[in-house]
């Protein structure tokens, strides 16, 4: 699967993580590919107002991790500024799983190698207008597999057979 869908402003980008959030799991590991100013923090922000966080989610580009409470626990992390992959085990991805956690990672691509191979990838890509994004979904590893379907019609209302 690779689902590509296309949003024309950030409250749409939010809506369509929104949607997706419908679909998350304990334990859940989603990869947000795409450059500085993609949207993978505010996909996070949908995801986040979808699985009922009240907080107003920020970039941990500094923190390296923010965690909000919504129906699930959230793990809000950009690998941006790590150094090695030394760090990125430190962060202790496989405890935030165990206790039932999503754990989405900005620039998740960065830290393959620490990462199970387990995943859903979205990566966002500039489009044509400023405002314009195209957003790729693809399941990685069988926990996603089973719900490759299921993405493609919660996204629908962004794609082109929507
Ligand atoms: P990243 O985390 O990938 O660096 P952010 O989510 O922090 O990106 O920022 C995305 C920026 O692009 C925001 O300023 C947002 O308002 C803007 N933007 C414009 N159009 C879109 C869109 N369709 N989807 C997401 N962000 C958009
Ligand atoms: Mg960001």
């Amino acid at each position: 699967m690779n689902v590509v869908a296309t949003t024309a402003s950030v409250d749409q980008t939010r809506d369509l993580a929104e949607a997706v959030s419908s679909l998350a799991r304990p334990g859940d590991v989603i990869v947000l590919a795409g450059d500085l100013g993609a949207g993978k923090t505010a996909f996070v922000q949908g995801f986040g107002r979808g699985l009922g966080v009240p907080d107003r989610i920020t970039s941990p580009t500094f923190t390296l991790v923010h965690v909000y409470e919504g129906r699930l626990t959230i793990h809000h992390i950009d690998v941006y500024r790590l150094g090695t992959l030394g760090e990125a085990i430190d962060l202790g991805l496989p405890e935030m799983l165990d206790d039932g956690g999503v754990v989405l990672i900005e620039w998740g691509e960065a830290i393959l190698p620490v990462l199970p191979h387990d995943y859903l990838e979205v990566r966002l890509t500039f489009g044509p207008g400023d405002d314009d994004r195209h957003v790729a979904i693809r399941a990685v590893g069988p926990a996603w597999a089973p719900r490759e379907d299921a993405v493609a019609g919660v996204v629908s209302p962004w794609t082109a057979g929507g």
